[in-house]
């Protein structure tokens, strides 16, 4: 039996709001308010066509679904999701598919946008998609994910497919989560297509190299910020605010790769310092020991907000959105912020760090790693032949490179900040699409 009771999604969550999120009481801004400010700006710079600038503002198409799924309590709750298809003139759409209990269809409509953008960016013949359903995982059972999981894609699986749409892992959604929705859509086919989704498990059909692909990709935009800037990284020193996938392996791959020493990196719970470096096999020991960085021996406490003002060569804030204000923006010291995380800068704090001449690795630049192996991921899948790791590597360095060094020009040549020139870049690509496709 249904149960009525239970609220499967505010009106406040589901319709576009100012968001007052959870708690804090604090009002943030809408996301996809912003999204279409950035673009805003962008197609004014390059004079788009009033036409094509209208199409690219709104999602092309966009599902609501309304989910029943039998709780192991016997009872029937009924939760809601979206998925949002942005823009496919490049190609199929892109993106992953977050279980969150504040999701609302902006976020994902924000989310949807920044995925066109990250894709054209990387120069993957991809278009931009997201997901979402309102639900609180960590109050959910296993069965009751996967119940909810196989539901999603009975409801959604019929705008998916490896030539339609791809999603992927997000916040709260994990390889098993994506074995369960490739399994059921397989069973919808009534064959094996394991190509539409990505970020399985390698037995399932994974790429080598998915793991760490975030954090190196980054790390192949610092290698090539410190050749246009003049720096030596061997040596220099280097701090990682959130340690979780992006942050660990920025730690390890930034030494392995480029002989960076990480003097500093924190967690939900704060931050150790040492200027003598930190070994990354030792701090990880001692997190999966003891839960967090924090009372590694050897180093100092420091603070999340310190810590991001510290005087070293490369700052990787890789945790949180809005950590990087107009109000600390004047005391970064870093020459090269390398942002793994999405959206760590706000807008105010953009210009500030130009001025000022801190060089900014944007976000859906830093950070496309994780949806160029997915890409590679894809690419495998539909010709059922495996790559090795070193040739999954190779070609990422490829896909980066290009893009840091597209992205580079595109700043010099307008004048302008690097996000805003990673806009330009992104917005440039998929509008030239839509014009060959005659849509506009
Ligand atoms: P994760 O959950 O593995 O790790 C997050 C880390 O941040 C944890 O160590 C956590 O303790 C820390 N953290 C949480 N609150 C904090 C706080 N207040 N101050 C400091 N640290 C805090 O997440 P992740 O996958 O590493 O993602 C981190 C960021 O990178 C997110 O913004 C995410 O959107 C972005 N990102 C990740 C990927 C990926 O492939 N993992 C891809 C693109 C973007």
């Amino acid at each position: 039996m249904v149960e009525k009771k239970e609220p499967i999604g505010t009106q406040e969550q589901i319709e576009r709001r100012p968001t007052a999120a959870a708690g804090d009481g604090r009002v943030r801004p809408n996301p996809f308010e912003i999204a279409q400010k950035q673009l805003d700006l962008a197609a004014e710079i390059l004079e788009l066509e009033p036409a094509i600038h209208a199409l690219l503002r709104e999602p092309l198409r966009e599902l609501h679904v309304t989910l029943p799924v039998r709780m192991d309590d016997g009872k029937v709750k009924v939760f809601k999701g979206f998925r949002v298809q942005y823009n496919d003139a490049r190609g199929p759409t892109k993106g992953g598919i977050r279980f969150h209990p504040e999701e609302t269809i902006d976020t994902v409509r924000a989310l949807a946008a920044w995925m066109t953008w990250k894709c054209a960016v990387v120069d993957i013949p991809l278009g931009g998609a997201k997901g979402g359903v309102i639900c609180n995982p960590k109050t959910m059972s296993k069965g009751e994910l996967e119940r909810l999981s196989r539901a999603y894609i009975r409801q959604v699986g019929r705008i998916l497919g490896i030539e339609k749409d791809v999603p992927a892992p997000d916040v709260y959604t994990d390889p098993q989560i994506m074995a369960w929705m490739a399994d059921e859509f397989s069973f919808l086919q009534g064959y094996n297509e394991f190509g539409v989704i990505t970020g399985k498990p390698l037995a399932l059909g994974g790429s080598q190299g998915r793991n760490d692909a975030t954090a190196r990709g980054g790390i192949y935009c610092v290698r090539e910020a410190g050749k246009v800037l003049g720096l030596n990284l061997n040596g220099a020193t280097a701090a990682i605010q959130g340690y979780g996938n992006a942050g660990t392996y920025a730690h390890q791959l930034g030494r392995d790769l480029l002989g960076l020493k990480t003097v500093a990196v924190s967690d939900s719970k704060g931050g150790i310092l040492n200027w003598d470096g930190l070994n990354y096999e030792a701090v990880m020991e001692h997190k999966k020991a003891t839960g967090s960085v924090v009372g590694f021996p050897g180093a100092q406490f420091i603070t999340n907000e310190a810590l991001l003002e510290l005087p070293v060569t490369v700052l990787f804030p890789a945790a949180l959105e809005n950590v990087i204000t107009a109000e600390n923006a004047p005391r970064i010291q870093a020459k090269i912020l390398a942002e793994l995380a999405n959206g760590p800068t706000t807008p105010e704090a953009d210009d500030i760090l130009y001025k000022k001449g801190v060089y900014v690795i944007p976000d859906f630049l830093c950070n496309a790693g994780g949806v160029t192996v997915s890409y590679f991921e894809m690419v495998q899948n539909a010709y059922d032949y495996y790559w090795d790791l070193e040739t999954v590597h190779e070609r990422l360095d490829k896909k980066m490179t290009a893009a840091f060094h597209a992205v580079h020009a595109m700043a010099q040549k307008y004048k302008v900040h690097n996000r805003l020139a990673a806009y330009l870049v992104a917005v440039n690509r998929v509008a030239e699409a839509v014009r060959l496709r005659g849509w506009a």
